[in-house]
């Protein structure tokens, strides 16, 4: 399978002379099978160029599938001058994550209305298909194709792509669960020792990869001033590929801030980080027109999802009752889950959040760990024991961000756990992510 990178930049294209090196286009990857099939993840502003490469090549007409991570800008700016989708003949099919509140399709044409493009999107004249997806497993381009979810403020997949004997995994606009990586009774560097349930989920998805294509926009130096913006840092990025035996991890996502020489030294960082993990691990930033052959060295390991109670629940208004004793925040969750256009309910306190749960028991719960008299923990430990909350999805909101009560709460059986400060967004991501994995039919 072949890779080659056409943009490594996030957030913004960043061109200038300070980043001639890496590059300043925006995400894009495109990926050629041994059988020819193209697959291009990501489209930001790198897709032009890759546009114009793939109408020069011989091929006629051009078949292209696009898998978008998110809708970000970063992530499909580049659609609507990717020059393919202009010639009659030609087959796109874009594949994403389904939003919530908006289709795939709707969302590129918002994008591509006449307030900010001359052609609208379905004025386009190649054939198009959109495919919202969840996670789950599909077959594109002939290869095997996985999804999760990242954790991100907007619903954002990751891909794991299996095929030709090898697997490539792209997890880009991603942040760690957890600021903790590593409990503190087991020994670092393994998939098992890993804390937080959502960093070990993520840890499995790249399991024996080839490559990993990850983000690492900050330094661990800059990420606490940009917790919760989405993305990863380097070290989180090798720690993670190394216990998960991944063979080579290409750093992407690159900071706008970050000149090729600030790029040069994250790279001399994570290959230094990465011999000291000590799995032969490979490690280098990628950069614009970077070109890779990845063959097979040994048998490919097909990722196993886990088991999950609904995998498709598309397009269905999900029953969510918030639980916290203060009415400040009450009333803001209440309103960004509104926005999502769930059915809100909501309890002030432990004893009336089991009452409304015994009449009717909703989706999801949103739970605070700390509230005056019965505590987030007792009310999960309460709906643990009652055979019909058992399996009820609990996202659980703390502050308490060490690491017994972390523990503590997965081992009370929270199915997921936010830490304060979170931003709206991210929460609503989150709680879609728990309802499509485990929400009732
Ligand atoms: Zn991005
Ligand atoms: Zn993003």
């Amino acid at each position: 399978m072949k890779v080659r990178f056409w943009g490594t930049r996030g957030s913004i294209a960043t061109p200038g002379p300070d980043t001639i090196h890496f590059g300043g286009n925006t995400s894009c990857v495109e990926v050629t099978t041994n059988s020819g099939a193209h697959l291009i993840l990501d489209c930001g502003t790198g897709a032009r160029r890759l546009a114009g490469d793939l109408m020069s090549r011989d091929e006629k007409p051009i078949s292209v599938n696009i898998l978008v991570g998110h809708t970000h800008w970063d992530h499909i700016q580049g659609f609507p001058f990717f020059s393919p989708l202009f010639v009659p003949g030609n087959s796109v099919a874009i594949y994403g994550p389904e939003g919530g509140r908006r289709s795939l399709h709707d969302v590129l044409a918002g994008q591509m209305e006449f307030t900010y493009f001359p052609v609208e999107l379905n004025q386009l004249p190649a054939a198009i298909t959109y495919n919202d997806l969840s996670e789950g497993i599909q077959t594109i381009g002939g290869l095997r194709i996985a999804a999760q979810y990242l954790n991100h403020p907007a619903m954002t997949l990751g891909y794991r792509l299996e095929g030709d004997g090898v697997v490539i995994v792209y997890l880009v606009d991603h942040e760690p669960f957890s600021d903790r990586l590593w409990r503190a009774d087991a020994e670092p560097g393994h998939i098992a020792s890993i804390l937080h349930d959502g960093d070990r989920r993520h840890a499995n998805f790249m399991a024996g990869a080839d490559l990993v294509i990850h983000d690492a926009q900050y330094t661990p130096e800059e990420y606490p001033a940009k917790k919760t913006w989405g993305h990863s840092t380097y070290d989180y990025a090798v720690r993670m590929s190394a216990a998960a035996g991944v063979r080579r991890l290409a750093l992407t996502h690159h900071d706008p801030d970050h000149n090729d020489h600030f790029v040069a030294e994250i790279e001399d960082r994570a290959r230094t980080l990465a011999t000291q993990c000590g799995t032969g691990l490979d490690v280098f930033c990628a950069y614009e027109g970077c070109e890779l052959l990845v063959e097979p060295v040994k048998v490919l390991t097909p990722f196993v999802a886990p088991a999950s109670g609904q995998p498709n629940v598309l397009h269905q208004r999900f029953r969510v009752l918030v639980v916290d004793d203060q009415p400040d925040m009450l009333a803001l969750i209440e309103r960004a889950l509104q926005d999502e256009e769930y059915i809100v309910t909501t309890a002030s306190n432990g004893p009336e959040a089991l009452r409304m749960i015994a009449s009717q028991i909703p989706d999801l719960v949103v739970l605070d760990y700390k509230m005056a008299g019965m505590d987030g923990m007792a009310v999960t430990t309460a709906l643990r024991s009652t055979p019909e909350t058992k399996s009820l999805p609990v996202l659980m909101l703390t502050t308490k961000t060490d690491e017994p009560s972390t523990r503590a709460g997965f081992a009370a059986g929270v199915t997921d756990y936010v830490t304060k400060p979170f931003s709206f967004p991210q929460l609503a991501s989150r709680v879609r992510a728990c309802l499509n994995r485990h929400g009732s039919p």
